[in-house]
C-alpha cells in the first residue's frame, strides 16, 4: 500500500469539501443525487458508489417516501425590485422543502415565515419542514433589522412532486461475509461540520481499506439521507443484518473538542469496548446510548438492535455553530478530520485483529533473551515492547482477548497485537480464536 502523507490527504477532503458545500441537499432531489455524483467520483478505481433510488410514496416500516424537493430560485424582493434575501446567496436561505409560493406581503404577513437567531445577528438559521407542508426564509438577525415594512414581494419557486429518494452504496470484500458498516447522512445543504465532515472522512477511510492488502470483514459504506433515508435503507435490506457485526455513524469529526463516542444501546458490544479503547487514549469522551441523534437511532431501534456506535466531536447541538451558516468550510480543521480519520483506522485495526491467544510456554516467564525478542533498535521505546510481551504472555490463556490485555495493561492496542505477533513468530503463543461476538 502506497502511504500518503497527511498533507495530501487533508489537501485532498478539503478539495471534496470545496465542492461539496455549495450544493443544495435535503432529503430528497437534485441536490442529493450530485452529491453522490461527487461522492462517488472521489473513490478511486475500482470503487464503485451504487445509487438506489426508491419511489415516492414507498413504505418503509412506519414511514413513506417523502415528494422529491427541487429548488429553482427563491427570493425576497423589497418595493425596488431589489432582493434583500436571496437563496442563490447561499442555500440556507430557503427553509428545506418549502412549498411554491408567488406572493405580495407585507412586513406583519411574512414575518411568521422568517427564522432568525437574534443572539448570533450575523448567522443563517438551518430550518426544515420536511414532513409538514408549508414554506419559510432563514436570514440573519441584521437583514431582518433593516428590511422595514414592506411591501415585498415573494417568490419561493420550489417543486415538491412525486420522484425519488435516493442514497449511496459501497462495498468493499473481504475474506468472510461478515460486514463493518460505516454511514454517514447526506441530507443537509450547505453545511460543512454537520454533513461533509463526515462524508469526506469515510471516501478517506474507503480508500484506506480498499487498499489493504487483507481484510477479515468486508465493509459497506452508506450514503443515505438522515432517518428516512436510514429507514428506507433498514427496510429494504433485511436480508443482510445479520452480516453486520460492527457499525459507526460519521458526522461532526471536524469540528472542535476532541472525539466523542456515543455507545449503541446495549452499551456492551465489541464496536464498544474498540472505539473506547482508541477514543479514551485520545483524549476523547464516551458517552452512554440515548435515543436522539443521527441515525444510530435507526440501527439500534428494538427491532434491529445493530452493534451501531457513533463517532463525532463535540456532538449536534453543543457548539453554537451548529444548524447555522457559522458551520462553514473555515469552522473545520484539517488536523481534526487526519486525526478522526487516524481514530477510525485504529478501530478497524482492533476489529480486524482482536483474537484470543494461548501462551504455549506458561510455566514461568518464557527467556525472550535467547529468542532475539529484547529488541536492539526501533522506534518504539523498548520498555512498551517487552512490556506489551509480558502482558500478552501473562494473560493470553485461550480466553482473554488482545483488546482485553491492552486495556489491562493499558497499552496501545497495536503494541499489544505486534507483541502477540512477535511472540507468535517465536514459538511462544498461538492463536486461540477470533473474537467471537459482536
Ligand atoms: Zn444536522
Amino acid at each position: 500500500m502506497v502511504a500518503v502523507d497527511d498533507g495530501t490527504r487533508a489537501a485532498r477532503m478539503r478539495s471534496h469539501m470545496e465542492r461539496l458545500y455549495p450544493i443544495c441537499r435535503s432529503i430528497t432531489g437534485d441536490g442529493v443525487r450530485r452529491t453522490l455524483d461527487l461522492v462517488g467520483e472521489a473513490l478511486p478505481a475500482p470503487l464503485v458508489l451504487e445509487r438506489r433510488a426508491v419511489p415516492s410514496g414507498t413504505a418503509a416500516y412506519d414511514w413513506t417516501v417523502n415528494d422529491e424537493w427541487n429548488v429553482r430560485d427563491a427570493w425576497i424582493a423589497d418595493a425596488n425590485g431589489r432582493r434583500v434575501v436571496d437563496f442563490q446567496e447561499h442555500n440556507l436561505h430557503l427553509v428545506s422543502y418549502s412549498v411554491p409560493v408567488r406572493a405580495r406581503m407585507s412586513m406583519d404577513e411574512l414575518r411568521p415565515h422568517l427564522h432568525t437567531l437574534p443572539e448570533h445577528p450575523d448567522w443563517i438559521p438551518y430550518r426544515t419542514t420536511y414532513y409538514k407542508r408549508t414554506w419559510g426564509f432563514c436570514l440573519t438577525q441584521r437583514q431582518l433589522d433593516a428590511m422595514g415594512e414592506g411591501p415585498f414581494e415573494v417568490v419561493v419557486d420550489t417543486t415538491l412532486e412525486p420522484g425519488e429518494l435516493t442514497y449511496g452504496e459501497l462495498v468493499i470484500p473481504g475474506d468472510t461475509a461478515d460486514e463493518i458498516l460505516f454511514t454517514s447522512h447526506v441530507c443537509h445543504p450547505s453545511l460543512a461540520n454537520d454533513n461533509l465532515s463526515g462524508i469526506v472522512v469515510a471516501i478517506e477511510l474507503a480508500r484506506t481499506l480498499a487498499g489493504l492488502a487483507r481484510r477479515r470483514f468486508s465493509y459497506r459504506f452508506v450514503f443515505a439521507p438522515g432517518t428516512i433515508g436510514s429507514i428506507t435503507w433498514l427496510s429494504r435490506n433485511g436480508a443482510l443484518l445479520d452480516r453486520i457485526r460492527h457499525g459507526l455513524v460519521l458526522t461532526g469529526l471536524g469540528g472542535p473538542g476532541p472525539l466523542v463516542y456515543k455507545r449503541t444501546r446495549r452499551g456492551d458490544r465489541t464496536i464498544d469496548r474498540a472505539a473506547t479503547h482508541v477514543v479514551r487514549r485520545r483524549q476523547g469522551e464516551v458517552r452512554d446510548y440515548s435515543p436522539y441523534g443521527y441515525d444510530e437511532r435507526q440501527f439500534n431501534a428494538i427491532g434491529f438492535d445493530l452493534p451501531v456506535g457513533r463517532l463525532t466531536r463535540t456532538p449536534h447541538g453543543e457548539y453554537p455553530e451548529y444548524h447555522t451558516s457559522a458551520d462553514n468550510l473555515g469552522f473545520l480543521a484539517d488536523e481534526k478530520l487526519l486525526d478522526a480519520y487516524d481514530a477510525l483506522l485504529r478501530i478497524v485495526e482492533i476489529l480486524e485483529n482482536d483474537a484470543a491467544y494461548l501462551n504455549l510456554s506458561p510455566h514461568g516467564e518464557p527467556q525472550l533473551g535467547k529468542r532475539g525478542l529484547y529488541p536492539t533498535t526501533g522506534g518504539r521505546s523498548a520498555s512498551d515492547t517487552v512490556m506489551a510481551m509480558l502482558w500478552t504472555l501473562a494473560y493470553s490463556d485461550g480466553r482473554a482477548t488482545l483488546l482485553d490485555i491492552a486495556d489491562r495493561a493499558g497499552l496501545d492496542f497495536g503494541q499489544v497485537c505486534s507483541a502477540a505477533n512477535d511472540l507468535a513468530g517465536a514459538g511462544l503463543l498461538e492463536r486461540a480464536s477470533d473474537h467471537p461476538g459482536r
